[in-house]
């Protein structure tokens, strides 16, 4: 598959530099479902076409946003049980599909094995690849470096920091303009009216559906320092080596990294409570056993099913986790 302004679907985090050097644009189908308008029309939608109403949102929102690209690259290992029935599906109706795997072995061949199979898919090699490396290691920095600047001197939007880390998936489409935004949240005003005082807290686990999360809690004065996966999204380790950054990447490989690398920024945080958000009829929901166990802080679990604003009831237990974060009944 070759060509120039071919648009490829990704399901979740892919390795970006082949992408890029291919000459194909990667859209984040995530980010489609969730940031354009109908979220909901797109989950009936799947529905309609025979998704049971018992699996994750996310999986019917990407089925009907793949519409929208010539073809669709799944992570059927490291991310999602559903991707593969659902690169079925998408395969049976005539679309473009190829399956992507983190190994489940954190082994540098087989991750170079993937990422070969994935070029030849897009039209491309692994060398011509990591020629693409610096540009898409600059552009992930400036992520990290806006995550930076609001966890330790505040006055920057939760919502903001969130949205940047989490489009270094696939930089928006469109690196150029993604690079005007974050360049203009990093060098722009401060909002003096975001509290500092209040309980910082970190937000692990998958991105959530709620529109409206990251104000809501920033109105009940809280602050969110830490954004888990977004993060990991930026491969935060920058070991030099581009294909290296994708095995320190700790999402889809084993929970014990999980478990320290949310450790050691909680510490570096100063983050005094975890809110763990979950999505409905995700097997990863499995996870809150361990972390409940190993983090050694107070963990609230949030769960998600379809997009929208915050419902009341999870609303009520926010105030009360805040509540109990800043020592009060
Ligand atoms: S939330 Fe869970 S079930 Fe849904 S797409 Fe993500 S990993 Fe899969």
């Amino acid at each position: 598959m070759t060509g120039r302004s071919k648009k490829i679907g990704i399901t979740t985090t892919v390795p970006l530099e082949p992408f890029l050097a291919a000459d194909v644009i990667p859209v984040d189908l995530n980010n489609v479902f969730v940031s354009g308008s109908g979220a909901n029309e797109k989950v009936e939608e799947a529905q309609v076409r025979g998704f049971p109403r018992n699996i994750c949102t996310w999986i019917k929102g990407i089925y009907t946003a793949s519409r929208e690209v010539d073809g669709v690259v799944g992570v059927v290992r490291g991310d999602c049980s559903n991707t593969e029935s659902l690169l079925s599906t998408l395969e049976r109706e005539g679309k473009s599909v190829h399956p992507f795997s983190y190994p489940f072995v954190r082994e540098r061949e087989l991750l170079e094995e993937e990422i070969s199979n994935l070029c030849s898919y897009l039209g491309t090699t692994i060398e011509k690849s990591g020629e693409m490396a610096p540009e898409v290691r600059r552009l992930r920095d400036m992520a990290l470096e806006l995550d930076e600047i609001a966890w330790k001197e505040g006055g920057i939007h939760a919502r903001d920091v969130h949205l940047a880390l989490v489009s270094t998936s696939d930089m928006n489409s469109d690196p150029d303009g993604w690079e005007r935004d974050v360049r203009a949240l990093i060098d722009g005003p401060r909002d003096p009216s975001l509290s500092t005082g209040g309980p910082r807290l970190g937000f692990i686990g998958v991105p959530p559906i709620i529109s409206d999360l990251f104000p809501k809690l920033e109105g009940l004065g809280a602050s969110v320092v830490f954004f888990e996966v977004q993060r990991q999204f930026a491969m935060p380790e920058r070991t030099g080596d581009w294909v290296r950054d994708y095995l320190e990447y700790t999402y889809p490989y084993d929970i014990g990294r999980r478990v320290k690398d949310i450790r050691e920024q909680s510490e570096k945080r100063r983050v005094d409570g975890i809110i763990h958000y979950v999505q409905s009829f995700c097997h990863r929901q499995i996870d809150d056993i361990i972390f409940r166990k190993e983090l050694g802080l107070p963990v609230l679990t949030l769960e998600g099913n379809l997009p929208g604003p915050l419902d009341e009831r999870s609303l009520i237990r926010l105030e009360a986790f805040l509540d109990v974060l800043e020592g009060g009944p």
